[in-house]
């Protein structure tokens, strides 16, 4: 006697259908071997960032080494996350410079209105975008990093 509860399951599987697909796939595969990457080796390679690309500050000096910096205090006033703190510091001769300069890299946001209201060119936005380290407080960059952002761009291990 015949079971009632079997269910007869036919699977139509048409013959080739597959093989055209499969033989594209292959297709795509070879034709990707000997299309140039368009990946890289970060971070021995580095790819080009915009114009416009807001990194890591620089404060800029003048021909002679000093600073450009007349510690006005206007980037400190700007700067909307209070990432910016300046120590002014006036010489017998009544030159400013900044005594103290400090930029907490992970406060900023990168606006660059520090650099847009500076009267005196002082500080600029470089295309470092990559700095990393494990401590915050490496974060905090003085007047020794901040003259020189390139020595921190990341080279790998
Ligand atoms: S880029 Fe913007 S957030 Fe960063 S220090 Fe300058 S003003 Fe502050
Ligand atoms: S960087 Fe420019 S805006 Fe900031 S304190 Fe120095 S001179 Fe003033």
């Amino acid at each position: 006697m015949k079971n009632q509860n079997t269910i007869n399951v036919s699977i139509n599987r048409p013959k080739g259908k597959y093989i055209l697909p499969l033989l594209k796939g292959m297709c795509y595969t070879l034709r990707q071997l000997f299309t140039k990457p368009i990946t890289i080796e970060y971070p021995e390679q580095k790819r080009e960032v915009s114009k416009r690309w807001r990194g890591l500050h620089r404060l800029k000096t003048n021909d002679k080494g000093d600073l450009k910096c007349v510690a006005c205090g206007l980037c400190v006033t700007i700067c909307p996350p209070d990432a910016i703190k300046v120590v002014p510091y006036e010489d017998e001769g009544g030159r400013r410079y900044p005594k103290e300069f400090i930029i907490d890299e992970i406060r900023c946001i990168f606006c660059g209105f520090c650099a847009e209201a500076c009267p005196m060119d002082a500080i600029e936005l470089t295309k470092v975008y990559d700095y990393v380290d494990y401590n915050r407080n490496d974060f905090i960059f003085d007047i020794s990093k901040l003259k020189t952002p390139e020595k921190f761009i990341f080279k790998g291990k």
